[in-house]
């Protein structure tokens, strides 16, 4: 759990914003106050923590490599023995090869066939490589126009004994994965997972295998939230339907907040609905119902139960993805011990259709990042931008960010878009 101290009531009165029109940024600054990562910590096979998040730096036991080695097949010499210009013939005295190094003695005037990997004899200090030397038995003549050292791994060039190999905070991939394998450590320290509770809210909603009655529509938003939580590697707790039913919905906030560090709903924050979700949140925590200057997801609720934190996100669908990518998720990674927290990749590129918006709000609209025959990339939106139609997402591999001021936008604008094919 996160010990934070929160008050959000006091912080938010110290703050001079509107909650009736929060801005995107001030809404983000405010919730990373309250984030502290949790601090269980689990050892773990390195197989075992791909996708983790490390929980103490790795220390480099060893210099990498360990022996000044070679970069090429080839001949390791001395370099007082070539000339500038001109040939010189040094006599093969044994060989190198990755693993089994040359045991012998490398007298001035001979040369060690050398293999990538191999381990650089004692006295050489240059390898020359096997496409510019001429063999002949056991001898190779070799011109000049060399450079001292050249083809030469030195011993701890990469990392030296001691030193930090990869600090805390540090996300563990495959390429992490195998650097911390090349070390020899086979375990390392890694937070545990986040859990995190969800559930939908709403009468309306009827699970998966339930034929619908007019009006009833199947619940989706706990598969998308499903999907978005275990991109980001949470331990999930779903919690199905809640019906819009006040002490169905405490038992599921109490049950909610007891089990996980995170409670996520969807719907039953918006106008109307927000009345008597909210007085039940005031009894079981402290939690603060904003309007983001936003759209899609103009409805979201922040703070905290017991010791979880909750986000309580609008009930449509695009609604859920967005306001999930724009404040969920890097409070979910900051939270799962992450540290930077990677920003979702942005940029700008022309944008091929016109855009209607209007100042006042940062629009997300969801687009279709494209390279034409040239290789040059940009952006068209994808159809109907409505809150409710998931396909507009679906046909998306990026939001275009419009922001707050800008009004109307003409094609072939340079537009500000956020790639999202990973959540992470
Ligand atoms: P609400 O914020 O609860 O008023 O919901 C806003 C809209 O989103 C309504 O049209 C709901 O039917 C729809 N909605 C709410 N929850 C879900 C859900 N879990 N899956 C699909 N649609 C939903
Ligand atoms: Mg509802």
């Amino acid at each position: 759990m996160t010990s934070t101290p929160l008050s959000i009531q006091a912080a938010s009165c110290a703050d001079d914003y509107d909650p009736n029109s929060m801005p995107v940024a001030k809404a983000r600054e405010f919730i990373a106050r309250f984030l502290s990562p949790v601090s269980a910590v689990e050892h773990l096979h390195i197989r075992a923590a791909l996708g983790r998040v490390l929980a103490e730096d790795v220390v480099s036991p060893l210099d990498v490599p360990a022996h000044d080695n070679s970069a090429m097949d080839g001949y390791a010499l001395r370099f007082a023995d070539l000339k500038p210009s001109g040939e010189v013939t040094l006599r093969i005295a044994g060989s190198a090869f990755a693993g089994v190094p040359f045991q012998g003695q490398m007298h001035p005037g001979s040369c060690v066939r050398i293999m990538t990997g191999g381990v650089v004899p004692v006295g050489a200090d240059t390898i020359v490589m096997q496409e510019h030397v001429v063999a002949q038995d056991d001898s190779v003549r070799i011109g000049g126009g060399h450079q001292q050292g050249q083809n030469l791994r030195r011993a701890g060039e990469d990392l030296k004994t001691g030193q930090v190999a990869l600090k805390r905070g540090r996300p563990l991939r495959p390429a992490e994965i195998g650097l911390i394998a090349s070390l020899g450590i086979g375990e390392v320290s890694v937070y545990r997972r986040l859990r995190v509770a969800f559930f939908s809210t709403g009468d309306e909603l009827r699970s998966i295998g339930t034929p619908l009655a007019e009006g009833q529509i199947y619940d989706s938003n706990r598969y998308t939230i499903h999907g978005m939580l275990a991109r980001l590697n949470c331990e999930m707790i779903d919690m199905g339907v809640i019906r819009d039913d006040p002490a169905l919905l405490e038992g599921a906030f109490r049950v909610a907040a007891a089990s996980a560090d995170v409670v996520i709903t969807s719907g039953g924050v918006s106008v109307g609905e927000a009345d008597f979700v909210k007085d039940l949140l005031d009894k079981l925590g402290e939690v603060v119902f904003w309007k983001i200057a936003m759209k899609p997801g103009r409805p979201l609720a922040y703070g905290r139960l017991g010791n979880a934190h909750f986000f309580g996100l609008p009930g449509n669908p695009v609604s859920v993805m967005v306001t999930f990518y724009q404040f969920v998720r890097a409070a979910l990674l900051k939270l799962s011990g992450l540290d930077p927290v990677p920003e979702l990749p942005s940029f700008k590129v022309p944008c091929t259709s016109s855009l209607k918006k209007a100042p006042g709000r940062t629009e997300f609209q969801r687009g279709a990042l494209t390279q034409n025959a040239a290789g040059e990339w940009s952006v068209r939106v994808t159809g109907e931008q409505g809150s409710g139609i998931l396909r507009s997402m679906s046909e998306a591999n990026c939001f275009i960010i419009l922001p707050e001021t800008q009004g109307n936008v003409a094609a072939g604008t340079l537009v500000d878009v956020q790639v999202m094919d990973s959540v992470a």
